[in-house]
């Protein structure tokens, strides 16, 4: 398996145009306090772009800044086409949904939150009524996204914030989010990103393993990164730029099997190589909608090509 430095230049199936990008890339204006209902936000329904078999070749030499840059742009341009119903894969109402939603989410999958939060949201719909809630019960809810002790913990404290400090609203600035026990940067730009549509950088594992594989960065601190990625795309793009990326990670650029040889925008990849070239091979490596599987949403925004994840304790 041989390695091939990046094309700067991506021609045939590499090459989209800046216009369909801005359709896709829209970002709603900030409108603190207010939810984003997912179904109020139109979503561009089209088809996913086949995946097809690319080969690199290789660069000229070393990479400029400014060459750098319009890669960046350029892979974020191929994203789109590809994912253009990239959206968060949490399901949630409101803003208190999606913020319990993305505490519970660390350390294991959206899906299995999505699985857990039914119940909880039918018990315990408000801040008030989840900061009331019998912590060994609130447990034995949230019991399948693991860690649930400390979890709870952080419900319990979080929503009790909410009720005593914000008037049981979630807070639409960063910097009272942090405030929030079990709230980190992370989660307050997922909140802020996709309940009140203020541009954020959702700096996760797959995003940061990404962007190092593209070159963009080698920093592996999360705040690190997201200060040269925001240096790279205008604030608009910050918030789809983050599901697009985490969207590939999550289908075809896995962490220990990255599945390059059906990878759209292999072409543009400093990193082809790093995982399995054939083909054949590597589309078996695709996961959710990309492999012909369900998503992680049992709620799936309009215009999502797959099907909807199954609920908790079906076959999955
Ligand atoms: S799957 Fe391979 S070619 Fe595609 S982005 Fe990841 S490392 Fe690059």
């Amino acid at each position: 398996m041989s390695k091939s430095p990046v094309r700067v230049q991506a021609k045939g199936a590499g090459q989209v145009t800046e216009a369909h990008n801005s359709a896709v890339g829209e970002q709603v204006p900030a409108q603190p306090r207010k939810a984003k209902k997912e179904d109020e936000t139109p979503k561009p329904v089209k088809a996913a772009k086949p995946v097809k078999a690319v080969k690199p070749v290789k660069a000229a030499g070393p990479e400029s800044r400014l060459a750098m840059v319009r890669r960046a742009r350029r892979i974020n341009r191929e994203l789109a086409e590809v994912y253009p119903y990239a959206h968060p894969e949490l399901d949630f109402e409101n803003p208190f949904e999606l913020l319990v939603a993305t505490v519970l989410s660390a350390q294991t999958t959206d899906l299995r939150v999505n699985q857990t939060t039914p119940a909880l949201f039918a018990k315990y719909p408000t801040p008030e009524d989840m900061a009331a809630a019998v912590p060994e019960e609130l447990e034995q809810i949230i019991r399948p996204t693991g860690f649930f002790r400390a979890k709870a913990r952080s419900l319990l404290g979080l929503s009790a914030a909410l009720r005593d400090n914000f008037g049981s609203e979630v807070p639409g600035r960063l910097e009272d989010l942090v405030t929030l026990p079990g709230v980190g940067r992370k989660t307050a730009n997922v909140v802020l990103g996709n309940a009140f549509g203020v541009p954020g950088i959702t700096v996760d594992t797959h995003f940061g393993r990404l962007v190092r594989r593209w070159k963009w960065t080698e920093h592996e601190d999360p705040e690190k990164v997201e200060a040269d990625i925001a240096a790279i795309f205008p604030k608009s793009e910050w918030t789809m730029l983050s599901h697009r990326i985490i969207f590939h990670g999550r289908r075809v650029c896995h962490s220990r099997k990255p599945a390059c040889g059906a990878c759209p925008i292999a072409p543009l990849c400093p990193s082809y190589g790093e995982g399995e070239t054939d083909p054949e091979k590597a589309k078996k490596l695709l996961k959710y909608e990309m492999g012909g599987h369900p998503g992680q949403r049992l709620k799936p925004p309009p215009g999502f090509p797959g099907e909807p994840a199954p609920p908790l304790g079906a076959a999955e």
